[in-house]
């Protein structure tokens, strides 16, 4: 029983912490303390899980479900929940299925993976690893920042991705990786907010519609909630989206557009019939204020402001051109892309150190033999719900278990 050598103390990193089977095991993190990305995620709640079936979780992960199964399924939500509350810290389902600390606070989630994983490895802070160190094409240990090495038969990187420098991600584990001929996929920032040259959009910045539909040129719509920004729009479905229009958005010659529809299932005949039937019963009711019984009222505010409407204008005075207008605002509102959120607002690395390079079932390299790589590190990404926690989690126990 050797030494075995933890390169992160995130999310992947704490879990390998608690998990790990060596005779000493050091974590060795950059940071002065440890996860500081994580305490950022959920917005300061952590959605840490999710309630999903296993066959649902591995569906996020799109191509990579089959890699990600071994360790997914060695790891369940459940267990993660189970791991918290052994712990002190209890958990709720929210009716999307999204899981989060009962407290609502992400330092509890932090405090639980720590304690668990002091209990079984010491941590060195502000200790950059800056080099991997092979012999034989078998990991031998570590050289930091400082110049010091430590030894170690078995290292497992838990270094995350590139995204938000400040909270530990500076990408500089690919680097280390392939100067040993570890195949790293393209990386792209994903789970970014999109930016919008509409300036009337900003007026609605932290309103939310949980059930809207977008669509552009060229992509499958998707559907789900979004939270509009004072850049633009964000929330879960324009974070997923963005990822899905990104190289679309590139190569457009001509300003692309989004359209967003605030009530997805509602087309455009169904918005019209809505307004025809507010004409007997509600002449003298004020549209805007019928419009927000069905949308956020600053919403339909300024939706009947950019249809041409007054602010106190009447049923009775609700034309056919307003009626149409607004109807069509109401189902698909044309904004131009400006531009797609970089590594400082993204949320994951999409791409990554390539799944061929690692056996799923142990996540060890198959080329350097006591190498483990874990993570956001990997080229492994899914929407958000809780499912990227999930998997630095369940990979960083697989990895630490062998
Ligand atoms: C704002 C925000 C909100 C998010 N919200 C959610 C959410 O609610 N649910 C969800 O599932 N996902 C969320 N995510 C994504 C999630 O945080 C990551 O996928 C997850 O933290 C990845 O875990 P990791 O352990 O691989 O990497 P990280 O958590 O990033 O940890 C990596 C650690 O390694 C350290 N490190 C890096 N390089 C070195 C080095 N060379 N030497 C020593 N140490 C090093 C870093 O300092 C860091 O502490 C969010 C992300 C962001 C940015």
């Amino acid at each position: 029983m050797g030494t075995t050598l933890i390169v992160g103390a995130g999310a992947a990193g704490l879990a390998a912490a608690i998990f790990s089977k060596a005779g000493r095991t050091l974590v060795l993190e950059q940071l002065s303390q440890p996860a500081r990305k994580l305490l950022a995620t959920g917005g300061g709640r952590c959605n840490v899980t999710h309630s999903a079936t296993i066959d649902e979780l591995m569906a996020t992960f799109g191509k990579r479900n089959r890699f990600v199964e071994p360790a997914l399924s060695q790891f369940t939500p459940e267990d993660i929940c189970e791991l918290l509350s052994q712990n002190g810290v209890q958990t709720i389902v929210e009716e999307d299925g999204c899981i989060f600390p009962e407290s609502g606070k992400a330092t509890d989630i932090v405090g639980a993976l720590y304690s668990a994983a002091e209990k079984n490895a010491s941590f060195v802070y502000d200790c950059e690893v800056t080099e991997l160190l092979v012999e034989d094409n078998h990991v031998v240990g570590v050289k930091t920042a400082s110049g010091k090495v430590f030894n170690a038969d078995k290292v497992i990187f838990c270094t995350g991705g590139k995204c938000r420098r400040a909270l530990g991600s500076t990408g500089a584990a690919y680097e280390m990786l392939s100067k040993h001929g570890i195949k790293i996929t393209p990386l792209m920032p994903a789970l970014a907010p999109i930016f919008i040259k509409e300036k009337w959009l900003a007026e609605l910045s932290g309103i939310s519609c949980p059930n809207a539909l977008l669509s552009a040129k060229g992509v499958e719509p998707l559907s789900g909630a979004i939270l509009f920004t004072h850049t633009g729009v964000s929330g879960p479905a324009a974070l997923a989206y963005s990822g899905q229009i990104a190289s679309r958005f590139a190569k457009s010659k001509e300003p692309y557009i989004l359209k967003l529809s605030y009530i997805a299932d509602m087309l455009l005949q169904d918005w019209i019939d809505l307004f025809d039937s507010w004409r007997r019963p509600y002449g003298t009711s004020q549209v805007n204020n019928l419009l927000s019984k069905y949308l956020p009222k600053a919403l339909a505010k300024a939706l009947c402001k950019q249809a041409g409407l007054e602010s106190d204008t009447i049923v009775a005075h609700f034309n056919r051109g307003m009626t149409e207008r607004l109807a069509e605002l109401c189902c698909g509102t044309k904004l131009t892309i400006t531009g797609l959120g970089d590594w400082e607002s993204a949320m994951v690395t999409h791409g990554g150190v390539s799944i061929k390079e690692l056996d799923p079932f142990t996540l060890e390299s198959k080329t350097i033999k006591g190498l483990y790589i874990t993570g956001e590190l990997v080229d492994v990404d899914a929407p958000c719900g809780g499912y990227n926690i999930t998997w630095a989690l369940a990979s960083g126990k697989l990895a630490a278990e062998q």
